[in-house]
């Protein structure tokens, strides 16, 4: 998925100061990006009051869409830098393709992972023949300095780990659960897991007290640590807990993400991650001049171009408003 925004405003991150080291509940409200007239995104990072939880720097949920009569997703060929891309559905069919030759259908609770290091391009579309609803989120992992250079390539994961519980199956993403490890590469400490809860379901997930975590609702009815929490919405939970309280009051679904507070400042404008204006300048400019990101074969129609850099210079700051 590209940032749809027509002009993204550059949100900066990362550092430690603004981490909450005990446990909290705060709820994110999403932010609401249209497109077209029957479908929206909602995006809960970057949020107005929270910008990362662990390395997770980017978290859109999009659906469930009808889309029985429509051609469904069509995200034309645009460009990452810095960062791991990771399309997570719960319905329909996403077929991927990139600069680096992949060209792969990511289905339902498969793992697909792009890392762009240095430089990627790719398009998404929903294929021709396809399920009736289209449901699924779209999240970025930033990637630390020492890795940031390395080659891009993509990975598909179709048989993931899953942990179960009574009233629940849960679908190791990335990093691991309770013992059951995600084939996904990462290169810092942190996690992503699928949780299907039944309704009247009600338990407790261990945590990482080193980690931050924040659950986001797909589906469903939950109470995540007795908040409420509805789909399309995500609850920012700090650091300091070694377990999670959950309850079901109808089937839902969640997706659990955390990690260790991501230390480095960062820069992220459109769908480049960077360090400092120059970089994202830069690849802003390679991706203009049809430089360093390659070509995405196939993709019927042109690719996306970069939005204008507002005014000013790129800071990287803190890692909250
Ligand atoms: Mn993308």
């Amino acid at each position: 998925m590209s940032n749809l925004d027509l002009h993204p405003v550059p949100s900066v991150c990362g550092g430690r100061a603004d981490v909450t080291a005990e446990p909290v509940r705060e709820l994110l409200e999403p932010k609401r990006v249209r497109l077209g007239e029957s479908s929206e995104v909602r995006r809960l990072l970057p949020n107005l009051g929270r910008r990362m939880v662990g390395a997770w720097v980017f978290v859109d949920h999009y659906g469930p869409d009808d889309i029985a009569d429509e051609p469904g997703m069509r995200v034309a060929p645009h460009p990452h830098m810095g960062l791991q891309t990771v399309s997570w559905l719960h319905e329909g069919e996403v077929l991927h393709r990139d600069s680096v030759g992949s060209l792969q259908t990511v289905r339902p609770r498969e793992l697909g992972l792009m890392t762009s290091g240095r430089a990627i391009s790719h398009s998404e579309e929903t294929p021709r023949e396809h399920a009736r609803f289209l449901h699924g989120a779209q999240l970025w992992v930033a990637l630390p300095d020492a890795h940031r250079h390395v080659d891009p390539h993509f990975e598909h994961h179709a048989e993931l780990p899953t942990v179960t519980a009574p009233g629940l199956t849960s679908t190791v993403i990335l990093g691991s659960l309770d013992g059951a490890v995600s084939p996904g590469t990462t290169y810092g400490p942190l996690v992503g897991v699928d949780l299907t809860l039944r309704q009247g379901a009600e338990l407790r997930l261990p945590l990482e007290p080193d980690f931050e975590y924040a659950v986001l609702s797909m589906s469903g009815e939950a109470h995540v640590d007795g908040v409420p929490v509805l789909p399309g919405s995500m609850l920012y939970l700090g650091c300091g807990r070694r377990e999670l309280p959950l309850r079901a009051t109808s089937d839902a679904g969640l997706m659990l993400l955390g990690g260790e507070p991501f230390d480095e400042k960062i820069v992220m404008f459109w769908n480049f991650i960077g360090r400092d204006h120059e970089e994202i300048a830069r690849a802003r400019e390679d991706w203009t001049t049809g430089s360093r990101f390659g070509t995405v074969h196939g993709y019927d129609g042109a690719p996306i171009p970069a939005p204008p850099l507002p005014p000013g210079t790129l800071k990287p700051r803190g890692r909250t408003r």
